[in-house]
């Protein structure tokens, strides 16, 4: 369905809920017809005509967020320089997303299948090695500060980095309007599971939307936020100041990632290997920042208050 903010401006969702695997897509019907994300059900793509649309911007190069490129055969589609390797390969997306990591951290080899409406839209790991992914053509690349002059609409790339190294929000400037992607503002907190997130970035990048004091947000996840986005900003960082108290607390004594992974900050519940996986790593960037910042140190593999 198509929700309008503004005249030139709609939300495009599906029925499901917008996690993981779908995201709010936001569609630009000016001169250029402009799309940010693509990840959505099929019939919404139909509904909005994607074949008609000029141009396709992914924030990066995550699944859930441009799992639709393919329906847009017309459309020219840019991602940041840092995430337009992974959106090419599904072999830089594995390594970098999770398998360098995964064969560090893991005892045992990854094997997953996430299916999609279309299995050629699957993720498919098998033995530590990714089979499926859905590769997307890139045909330019974005940089931070630059404007996409659409008609009316100016979009603004804004690189945002901290969710992963080449994370985007693009900025109407004009109408206030600010795509977050993953910084999405949503209960559940900040994520930061994979190998290029980085938790001093992703704080300073929160800093930085609050700045652009934009008039309504949308995130790629969860609902749209109206007006001053200082309150949900403090409440959506002090989710890692919180996680980063409770992490510290443990280490009244010398304990390793193994142990701390028992703390269950992310995921309570553990259907698959990938929890695990995600918690360690993000209590690991938790660990990288405190060790950096000089309160927790490392010795090996144990991790004590300083
Ligand atoms: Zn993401």
């Amino acid at each position: 369905m198509k929700i309008p903010i503004h005249k030139l401006v709609s939300v495009v969702r599906g029925k499901k809920p917008t996690r993981f695997p779908y995201c709010n897509c936001l569609l630009f019907e000016d001169r250029t017809r402009a799309i940010i994300e693509t990840a959505t059900e099929i019939p919404v793509l139909q509904e909005i005509e994607s074949e008609k649309v000029d141009l396709v911007l992914n924030s990066h190069a995550h699944l859930d967020h441009m799992h639709g490129n393919w329906a847009f055969p017309n459309a020219r589609i840019g991602l940041h320089t840092e995430s337009a390797p992974l959106a090419r390969s599904k072999e830089v997306y594995g390594d970098s997303f999770i398998l360098d990591l995964w064969k560090k951290l893991m005892p045992l080899p990854l094997n997953i299948l996430i299916p999609f409406d279309r299995p050629q839209d699957a993720l498919e790991i098998r033995d530590s090695r990714i089979v499926q992914y859905p590769e997307s053509r890139v045909d330019f690349t974005l940089e931070d500060g630059e404007e996409l002059d659409l008609g009316k609409v100016k979009l603004r790339v804004i690189h945002a980095p901290g969710h992963c190294r080449g994370h985007c929000c693009f900025f109407w400037e004009a109408e206030g309007i600010l795509f977050s992607s993953d910084i999405d503002f949503t209960g559940g907190g900040p994520w930061y599971g994979n190998g290029t997130a980085d938790l001093g970035d992703f704080l300073k990048s929160i800093d930085m939307l609050v700045d652009l004091s934009p008039r309504i947000t949308v995130p790629a996840h969860g609902r749209v936020i109206e007006g001053n986005l200082a309150e949900p900003a403090r409440r959506f960082a002090e989710h890692i100041h919180r996680r980063e108290e409770t992490i510290l607390e443990k280490l009244d004594r010398p304990r390793t990632l193994d142990e701390l992974e028992d703390l269950k900050m992310f995921h309570e519940v553990r259907l698959h290997l990938i929890f695990h996986f995600w918690e360690k790593v993000m209590i690991l960037k938790h660990l990288d920042r405190m060790v950096q910042m000089g309160v927790v140190v490392q010795e090996g593999d144990l991790y004590y208050k300083a």
